[in-house]
């Protein structure tokens, strides 16, 4: 990620513009891409900015104004999660990433080891210590999210966290020393008494909120009754295609896989 010193201002680029948590997106539901010049917004030079990538052709420049507010020309201020729910594959990727950047720089300017200035890194996606040599990266931290069938059901959950009315599938974080199909397991039996079997990989979908990886599986119920972890879950039960309540929508891991995992569409 390389740092952005002085921006070309006739150069077209998409332009990832963060304000708190944040960014810029247009009505139509794009990102500006255009030259500065053209674009006509006023912000403070001295907020960093990094150079992302390349899309389509055109660099993809990140400008962290963090609490400045800016008026915009057009469009407005989009949430992270709220983009990733519901635009596009493309742009959900594209707005998940720079967030992560954007985040890593944020909480990287000192060293953790010695607790000098960090520098970023121009090649990768990384910032090193100019006293010590530590090098620091962007967090991921795994998690798996797993559809459980038995004879054409799916096992679906309340969790407490979720707003509404949403049941979806189960989901928990990899805990150290564990595979990802122990976590599958574990997380199964915890949070709703099920034994499972036959753990396959299906996809996987980056949740920066602030820095998952969310790894999904399918499996097949084994043994046991359903008991509901109280502290996590608010209900669960078994539900076919025919049955089914209200369910995460279509941008996310967890539909696809309710989807796939009831032959749905
Ligand atoms: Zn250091």
């Amino acid at each position: 990620m390389k740092k952005i010193k002085k921006l070309n201002t006739t150069r077209p680029a998409f332009w990832f513009f963060c304000q708190q948590e944040n960014f810029w997106v247009l009505d139509n539901d794009q990102l500006p891409k255009e030259s500065l010049k053209t674009l006509a917004v006023n912000f403070d030079e001295n907020s960093s900015k990094y150079l992302l990538g390349y899309h389509l052709g055109l660099p993809c420049i990140l400008v962290d104004l963090q609490n400045q507010s800016i008026d915009l020309p057009q469009g407005e201020w989009r949430g992270l999660r709220d983009c990733m729910l519901q635009s596009d594959d493309v742009l959900s990727a594209l707005l998940g990433r720079a967030w992560q950047v954007a985040n890593f720089v944020r909480t990287h300017k000192f060293c953790g080891q010695c607790g000098e200035k960090m520098l970023t890194i121009a090649w990768e996606v990384a910032a090193q210590c100019r006293n010590c040599g530590h090098r620091a990266y962007p967090r991921i931290s795994p998690a798996v999210i797993m559809a459980v069938v038995k004879d054409g059901q799916i096992l679906l959950g309340k969790n407490k966290r979720n707003k509404g009315e949403i049941y979806s599938v189960l989901a928990g974080f990899v805990e150290v020393g564990e595979t990802l199909e122990q976590t599958v397991a574990r997380e199964v039996k915890e949070e709703a008494g099920i034994n499972i079997k036959n753990i396959r990989y299906f996809s996987s979908q980056p949740w920066p909120f602030p820095h998952n990886i969310m790894v999904g599986y399918i499996a097949d119920y084994d043994s046991g009754e359903i008991v509901v972890d109280t502290n996590e879950l608010i209900d669960a039960d078994w539900y076919s295609a025919d049955n089914l309540p209200d369910i995460p929508g279509e941008h996310t891991i967890a539909r696809k896989l309710i989807n796939e995992a009831l032959s749905l569409k």
